[in-house]
Order: C-alpha cells, then sequence, then structure tokens
C-alpha cells in the first residue's frame, strides 16, 4: 500500500529506486560494496564468522557451571538456533550475493528485517526474543571483526558498474554521519532520507554537494520503510513515497525528466560571466570537501573556490590523522586542479555534527559532548593541538607556491583567538623558513559565523584582509537553534530579521573598511536569497558547485539597484528589525543599510 512520509527538503531534484536501509544507530558498521569477484569470499567470511560462534557458544554451554540456573542453558540453546536459522545466516548470505554488500552490512540488513517481524509478534516471550537476536549479531559481528580482514571496496569507488541493469538504490537510515556520507559521494545511491538531521546539518550539505535528492529529519522514515520498498524522494518538497502507484510513478518520472531538461539548460550558462543587469560583476565560488570537487567546480564555472572545507580530509581515518606532508599532497592537488584560480583553504572546524570518529549526531549529542556545538570545535580544537594546527598550517603554506591559496579560520569570537592564530601562523612560517621550504605570504581571512564577529567586526578586520560569513552557523548561534536537530528545524529562520541585519551589517562594514566579503554558507547557494545578499552589497557567493548554474541566472537577471529596495522591505522595523532606542541610523551610502555597530 501507497503512503507518504514528510520531512524536510534538503537537495533538489526526484530520486526514485528501492530502498536500502542502513543500520541504524542500533548496531554501527561499516557499509561497503564487494567487488562481484569476491563474493564466495565474502560469504565464506560469514560462514567462518558462524562457524565461530557456533563454538564460542557451545564452549560456553559446556564450561557453565552445575550451579548455574537451568535457564542459562537454555538460552544459550536458543542463541544457537538463532545462529543456525536459515532466516538469519541463510538471508544474509543473499544479501552478499544478490547486492554485493559486505558481511557486516548484509548482517545488519537482516537484523533490520528480522528485528521487525519480532516486533510485531503477538506473544510477548515471542516478541523478547528480539534482544536475543541482537546479541547473536553483535556476537557474530564481533567474529567477523576479529577474522582475517576481506579486501573491501567502498562505496565510493564500487560505482555503478557490478549493478548494471538492476533496479536504482536509494539510501535510508536513522542517521548518517557526514564521515559516512563523504564515503557515499560517486557512489550508487540516487537519493537519500534520514530520520534526523536540519536543513544546514552537515549530512545535509554534504547530500546537496553531491547534487543527489535528500530528504532530512522525517523522523520515522527508517522504521517504517523496509528493504527493498520502492522508493521516490521528492527533494524539492520534503516528501517520501514509498510504494508510489503506477500512475504517480510516472508523473515522478516526468518531473526527473523535466528537472534534467532545465539542468542542461543552466550548464549553458557555464561561460557567462555573472554580472547583473546593471552591469555588478558578481563573483560565483565553489564550496568544496575533498581536492577532487575541484573539477566539478571548474565544469560548474566557479571562478575559484570559497571554501574547502579541509575537515573532511580528517574524517573516516580511526585516530590516524593525515600528516603534513599528506595534506601538503592534498592543498596542492586542488590548487593545482584549479589552474591558477583562488583556493581559500578553511582550517579544520572539526567538533558539533563533524566528530572525527565516525559518529552520529544522535549519539554525539547523547553521549560525547553536553552541547556540541558550543563546545570544543574549529579553531578553538585547533587551538587546543598546537602541533597538529602548525602542522596544518605550514600544509597549506607550502601549498601556496603551487596557486594562489587564501587561508580561512573559523568560528573566531575572541580577539585572543586571533592572536594566537596569528601567532601559531608566524611560528609556521618561521619553522618553513628554517626548513627552506618555498610560501606565499597567503591572505588570512575570518569567518564570520559567531555573532560575537559580527557585531565586533571592525576591531576583527583590524587583523584580516577578508571576511567569509558562514550563515549556517551564524543562524544557529543567533537563534540558539542547533542546525542538525530536526525538532526545532522550524525556527531555524534565515529570514529572521535580526540574522538579516548581522548579515547585512558585516556585508557593509567590511566594504566601508576596503575589505573583501563573502558569504560561503548555504543562504549563497539559494536563489530566493540572491537579490537580498545583492542589495546588501554582497558580490561574492561561494556554493556547492551544482547550484552555481542557477544563482548565475539569478544574478544575470537582477538589477542591483532594485535588490535594495527588496531590502528594505524585509528589514521593515515593524517587522521585528530592532533600532537602538534615541539613535538616528545613518544608511550606509551604497546599501541603505545600517553598520552592525550602530544595532548594538
Ligand atoms: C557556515 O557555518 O555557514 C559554514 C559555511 O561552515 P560550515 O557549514 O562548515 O559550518
Ligand atoms: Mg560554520
Amino acid at each position: 500500500m501507497s503512503f507518504q512520509v514528510f520531512g524536510l527538503p534538503v537537495s533538489r531534484g526526484v530520486a526514485i529506486g528501492r530502498a536500502v536501509l542502513v543500520a541504524s544507530s542500533r548496531i554501527d558498521v561499516a557499509h561497503y560494496f564487494i567487488d562481484a569477484g569476491r563474493v564466495d569470499a565474502e560469504v565464506s567470511r560469514l560462514r567462518a564468522a558462524r562457524d565461530a560462534v557456533a563454538g564460542e557458544l557451545s564452549l560456553l554451554k559446556r564450561d557453565l557451571p552445575v550451579e548455574a540456573p537451568a535457564e542459562l542453558s537454555a538460552l544459550l540453546d536458543v542463541h544457537l538456533m538463532l545462529l543456525h536459522d536459515d532466516s538469519l545466516t541463510g538471508a544474509t548470505k543473499q544479501w552478499i550475493v544478490d547486492r554485493h554488500y559486505n558481511a557486516e552490512w548484509a548482517l545488519s540488513a537482516q537484523l533490520e528485517v528480522l528485528a521487525r517481524q519480532f516486533d510485531e509478534m503477538e506473544d510477548d516471550y515471542l516478541r523478547e526474543r528480539k534482544a536475543d537476536l541482537e546479541q547473536v549479531v553483535e556476537r557474530l559481528l564481533r567474529a567477523l571483526a576479529r577474522g582475517p580482514e576481506a579486501v573491501l571496496v567502498p562505496v565510493a569507488t564500487a560505482g555503478a558498474r557490478d549493478f548494471a541493469g538492476e533496479d536504482p538504490l536509494v539510501l535510508v537510515a536513522n542517521d548518517i554521519a557526514p564521515a559516512d556520507m563523504l564515503q557515499f559521494k560517486g557512489s550508487v545511491f540516487t537519493g537519500f532520507v534520514t530520520d534526523v538531521g536540519g536543513r544546514t546539518s552537515h549530512t545535509a550539505i554534504v547530500a546537496r554537494s553531491m547534487d543527489i535528492p535528500a530528504v532530512v529529519g522525517a523522523r520515522e522514515a527508517s522504521r517504517i520503510i523496509r528493504q527493498d520498498d520502492w522508493l521516490i524522494i521528492d527533494g524539492d518538497n520534503g516528501i517520501v513515497i514509498v510504494d508510489p502507484s503506477p500512475i504517480v510513478l510516472e508523473e515522478y518520472r516526468f518531473r526527473q525528466r523535466q528537472s534534467g531538461l532545465e539542468r542542461e539548460r543552466l550548464s549553458r550558462l557555464r561561460h557567462t560571466p555573472a554580472v547583473t543587469l546593471d552591469g555588478e560583476r558578481v563573483e560565483l565560488l565553489a564550496n568544496i570537501e575533498l581536492p577532487a570537487d575541484a573539477k566539478a567546480a571548474l565544469e560548474a564555472g566557479a571562478v575559484g573556490v570559497g571554501l574547502f572545507r579541509s575537515e573532511f580530509l580528517f574524517m573516516n581515518r580511526e585516530g590516524n590523522l593525515p600528516d603534513e606532508e599528506e595534506q601538503f599532497e592534498a592543498y596542492r592537488a586542488a590548487v593545482e586542479a584549479m589552474q591558477g584560480l583562488p583556493v581559500t583553504i578553511r582550517t579544520v572546524d572539526i567538533g558539533a555534527d563533524k566528530p572525527l570518529e565516525r559518529m552520529s549526531v544522535h549519539e554525539l549529542r547523547h553521549e560525547h559532548a553536553l552541547n556540541p556545538a558550543l563546545g570544543l570545535r574549529a579553531i578553538r580544537w585547533s587551538l587546543s593541538e598546537p602541533a597538529m594546527f602548525r602542522q596544518q598550517l605550514r600544509a597549506i603554506l607550502r601549498a601556496s607556491a603551487y596557486g594562489k591559496v587564501r587561508l580561512l579560520i573559523p568560528m573566531i569570537a575572541h580577539v585572543s583567538e586571533v592572536r594566537l592564530t596569528l601567532d601559531a601562523l608566524a611560528r609556521a612560517k618561521q619553522q618553513l623558513d628554517e626548513a627552506g621550504r618555498p610560501y606565499v605570504d597567503v591572505e588570512v581571512g575570518a569567518m564570520i559565523e559567531v555573532p560575537a564577529a559580527a557585531l565586533m567586526l571592525p576591531v576583527f578586520l583590524r587583523y584580516f584582509d577578508f571576511v567569509s560569513i558562514g550563515t549556517n552557523d551564524l543562524i544557529q548561534y543567533t537563534l540558539a537553534i542547533d542546525r542538525a536537530d530536526e525538532s526545532v528545524a522550524h525556527l531555524y529562520d534565515p529570514w529572521h530579521p535580526a540574522v538579516l541585519s548581522l548579515i547585512g551589517g558585516t556585508i557593509a562594514q567590511a566594504r566601508q573598511l576596503g575589505k573583501s566579503v563573502s558569504v560561503c554558507g548555504e543562504m549563497a547557494g539559494d536563489p530566493a536569497f540572491t537579490e537580498i545578499l545583492l542589495g546588501m552589497g554582497l558580490r561574492s557567493f561561494s556554493m556547492h558547485p551544482a547550484q552555481i548554474a542557477s544563482i548565475k541566472q539569478r544574478v544575470l537577471r537582477a538589477d542591483t539597484r532594485k535588490c535594495g529596495q527588496q531590502l528594505e522591505a524585509v528589514l521593515r522595523p515593524d517587522d521585528g528589525f530592532v533600532v537602538a532606542p534615541g539613535r538616528q541610523m545613518p544608511p550606509d551610502s551604497q546599501t541603505g543599510l545600517p553598520a552592525a555597530t550602530s544595532m548594538l
């Protein structure tokens, strides 16, 4: 029977495919596709794990002390029975053979299927056997982890080749950590649905950068959707249609074709310079996560990289962080790929919903930090790891010998942080001088993403060459709304006058002081804000490569003189724009906006 699930639309377009449920936070395992030639070996791995667990359980049973209650022995029998039941190991084998899942993934997929069957049982005793099943699966997973490592092909490199002729697949999960999402880049999945997450959670951001339809915050999706269900993911409206009727399917296939044509039409703007109707030049830059993304940036017609989120180089490493050499190679690869265009490399922004280790937002929030968004994140983390920070700075500086590099510092809020950062940079340069390594004196910029930084911008601008406004965090910290929490997503409001006035004030002040200013948060890639931002005086936007064409179209049709009027309407005092009592705010001559400090 067809039904719909609603969530937040985070990445545009329509995906149609069969659901692949990745394990909920119940059991966290790695998900890989194996090569066709490795299927037999993977099945043998599973068999070996099953035999090992059977041995363990038999041994436990044999060694039970005489005084142990009889139930214990009966319980071990139940575990042995579950272990040998065809619905567990037999069906798991089938996921490996049919879908080429690695054994751990196959096991967790089958656990999901069986757990639901147990949940639906009328009989209390039988329903409670689900816990036994989970224990057996956990034993199997441990046995797999102990066994000889199979050669696994990560999803990212598996590609569609092994699945030619099969149905397209869409991924459904309770939550996907940004690090996992990164592994899905270039994978077989054509869409994503998660139960949790907000519009600007990093999982959503990575989905957008992959330009794959996605819906997050769909609450119960991973519980009510079943493995292999046919799904339509409507990433424009935040709707997931489960088991659609043929007529609905046809309607969405039509929409899919239409949006394909629209993209093709927009891609013709690739070489057109972004100039408004009244002749204002606008710089459209790309946000990237990995050096390989530079290719997409160039293909989309970006005139540089406005934000390289370097923290993605530090993820999925099981604690082995990239050393200076490895980082240098990655930065150099991005710089060389951009063929002389500027590349703005942000120092690591680890923390909040981007933990170093693979961890869901849910786990993070509940088990690891009381309030990770307000914790040891970004520059705070870097300054707490001075050797690591200098290592990254040296690697970035060294890459500057191969092209135009700019350095960007995230989440600055205190002048003391600025001083410590500049000291670390001076020290890194001194170390490179001593080692005789070439570098260029790169421009240094600050991300304006904490209200404190926006409100005392002139002080910060004494130290920095440019600023980049991180609207995702600026909204989060101005409105006190966790950007990754779907339960408050309705309050995460980029149109809030307080947010717009901080952004407008930052742009106006930076321009007044002759410093370049750009926006690299998700607002820059949202066509709904293009005119407002132009009206504020913004001339530099940084976004996912896939968004560049539609923003360019908006710019080409805009007249910045009219954009100013539009802005005034949005910031009308009776709409909540705060005017300090007794103070007349002279509008900024260029933008009609008050300066940020006059709002204090
Ligand atoms: C932002 O906060 O707007 C930003 C660009 O940084 P990130 O999304 O990586 O936090
Ligand atoms: Mg940020």
